[in-house]
């Protein structure tokens, strides 16, 4: 059973089905089931296989040179947090703007409501985030807080 605690698989390097290597560019698609058995595939490759469990698309983005973008910023505080108990509302706040911004992926058909699981395309991490509930004063707060260590960070 997939909990909040369990180590979390990464994507794999090639396709489960006819192994195409995933590089830069490619478009796949995962799925995990509920006991936390993940399989990636590659479009193609998709279509053939049978659905069960979560699954989810995504693309590896080619890497950039630039200096970071505020959501780059955005996701590296989402990690820096991941995982901190004090911390969970500004990580719930944070994954939902991430995932606006096609930053993080989230994986559909969730049949467990008080969990939530995100992917980085880039490297095939999943992220599991607790929903939390927010009043709109904490909300402020909270926004505030997130605000001020992107512009530090
Ligand atoms: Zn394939």
């Amino acid at each position: 059973m997939l909990t909040k605690n369990s180590q979390l698989p990464r994507r794999a390097k090639c396709c489960a089905l006819k192994e195409e290597p995933f590089v830069p560019g490619s478009e796949y698609v995962s799925s995990l089931t509920p006991e936390g058995e993940r399989s990636d595939y590659c479009v193609h490759c998709w279509k053939e296989v049978e659905k069960e469990g979560f699954y989810w698309k995504g693309k590896i983005p080619h890497r950039k040179v630039e200096p970071l973008t505020h959501d780059e910023k955005a996701l590296t505080y989402f990690r820096s947090i991941y995982g901190e108990k004090e911390k969970q509302k500004a990580l719930f706040i944070l994954a939902q703007y991430l995932e606006r911004k096609r930053q993080l992926v989230k994986l559909t058909d969730a049949k467990n409501p008080h969990m939530l699981f995100y992917e980085l395309p880039e490297s095939g991490e999943l992220f599991s985030v607790e929903p939390q509930a927010i009043a709109p004063e904490e909300a402020e707060d909270i926004g505030g807080e997130i605000v001020d260590n992107l512009a530090h960070g």
